[in-house]
């Protein structure tokens, strides 16, 4: 049960600034619109096209976004989770290639509804409704949900996390204390690099199990699971991740005109047992 009303961020002068609902109108005034139809490159094809002539989008694009499909075929997940859909490009983009490759489900975890529903009528519009699952409220409520209420998972295949830098450290955590990173299975695709926001995720990623346990003696944790001692069976605090997890990760960094941006791929590849 929620205790706290939750709010929507303020706009960013860069997004949330109406651009987003203007691009539906683009959209659905193509002259081009029956093509669209069940198309998902065209609907890409389409955003791409808005945030070229008239304003920037954060969506993950076509160079970064090119790659990042060609990491879903090369792992083949059946189902893929991302943690923060905006208007559903990247949602549209690497469902499509999961689908290509025999998987069965995206699951695209949004906080903003206005977002979410921006982004139900795109991916609707590219074809994907049936496969494309969007799940509105912070991503830490609906990854407990998915993972432990719902779905009872044991173990994530592919998760790409793009929703705010400071967030990421703390759901990655999450996930290791829901204990669905499985060496050999999880691969993690993060976005952002490039901002500062995001160092504690790669610091983590990159240390040791001897050095995450020595960091946990001096941190809280963040847990949404409320369990008031920790998991018999893996004995760690949720909030605390899992110290014992042992990553092989790597930072490619893409050109992308003006800017240089980078995406952290890492894969769980071992469990250390102190
Ligand atoms: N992945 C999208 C793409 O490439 O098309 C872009 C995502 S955009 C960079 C970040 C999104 O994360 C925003 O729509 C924002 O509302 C969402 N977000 C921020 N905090 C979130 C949270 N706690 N849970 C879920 N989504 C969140």
């Amino acid at each position: 049960r929620r205790t706290a009303h939750k709010f929507v961020p303020e706009p960013l002068s860069w997004c949330l600034d109406g651009r987003e609902t203007d691009l539906l109108h683009y959209v659905f005034s193509r002259p081009d619109l029956e093509d669209l139809r069940g198309s998902p490159a065209k609907v890409l094809r389409a955003i791409d096209d808005y945030s070229e002539k008239y304003k920037y989008l954060m969506n993950i694009g076509p160079t970064k976004g090119e790659n990042i499909s060609g990491l879903i075929a090369a792992n083949k997940p059946s189902v893929m989770i991302e943690l923060g859909g905006y208007v559903g490009y990247s949602a549209i983009r690497f469902a499509d290639a999961v689908r290509a490759n025999g998987g069965k489900k995206y699951l695209s975890l949004e906080v903003n509804p206005e977002m979410a529903a921006i982004s139900t009528i795109l991916v609707e519009l590219a074809g994907l409704r049936d496969f494309v699952r969007i799940m509105i409220g912070p991503s830490d409520e609906s990854l407990v949900r998915l993972i432990r209420d719902e779905k009872k998972m044991s173990s994530v295949e592919f998760v790409f996390i793009d929703h705010w830098q400071e967030l990421y450290l703390p759901d990655l955590q999450l996930l290791e204390g829901l204990d669905v990173l499985k060496p050999g299975v999880s691969t993690l695709v993060a976005d952002n690099m490039r901002l500062s926001g995001s160092l504690d995720y790669q610091a983590w990623l990159r240390a040791s199990p001897e050095e995450k346990r020595e960091m946990n003696k001096t941190r809280v944790g963040r847990s949404k699971l409320k369990r008031k001692q920790p998991d018999s069976a893996s004995g760690h605090w949720p909030g605390l991740g899992n110290p014992n997890l042992i990553y092989e990760t790597s930072t490619k960094i893409f050109d992308l005109g003006s800017v240089q941006d980078g995406v952290e791929i890492t894969k769980v590849v071992g469990e250390d047992s102190p």
